[in-house]
């Protein structure tokens, strides 16, 4: 299973791919991803057996290219998105976006 980079076409483990993963936005349950390779910087949602690819536009975010990751699992925490596979797990922690 790898996952694609969709601007260079790299690909990547899960594990390295995962890690790329830097800002949870809770808000538009989004992740930020930082491509290893070409430095792309993309926002994904992690979904139950996929990733879905895509842009925000009007405070929405439109999926336009799933995925598929077979076995991808993710629960929404209150600070941190928690994504596992297989024996794997990752945590993305949300930035606080709104300072009182
Ligand atoms: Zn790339």
């Amino acid at each position: 299973m790898l996952i694609p980079c969709l601007a260079c076409d790299s690909k990547f483990r899960p594990d390295e791919f995962f890690e790329a993963c830097s800002d949870y936005n809770r808000g538009m349950d989004l992740v930020s991803w930082t491509c290893p390779c070409c430095g792309n910087r993309d926002d994904l949602r992690v979904l139950p057996g996929e990733l879905g690819f895509g842009y925000p536009s009007r405070g929405r975010f439109d999926v336009l290219d799933r995925v598929r990751v077979p076995g991808l699992r993710r629960q929404r925490g209150e600070l941190r998105l928690d994504i596992s596979l297989d024996r794997s797990s990752w945590h993305v922690p949300s930035r606080l976006r709104q300072p009182v």
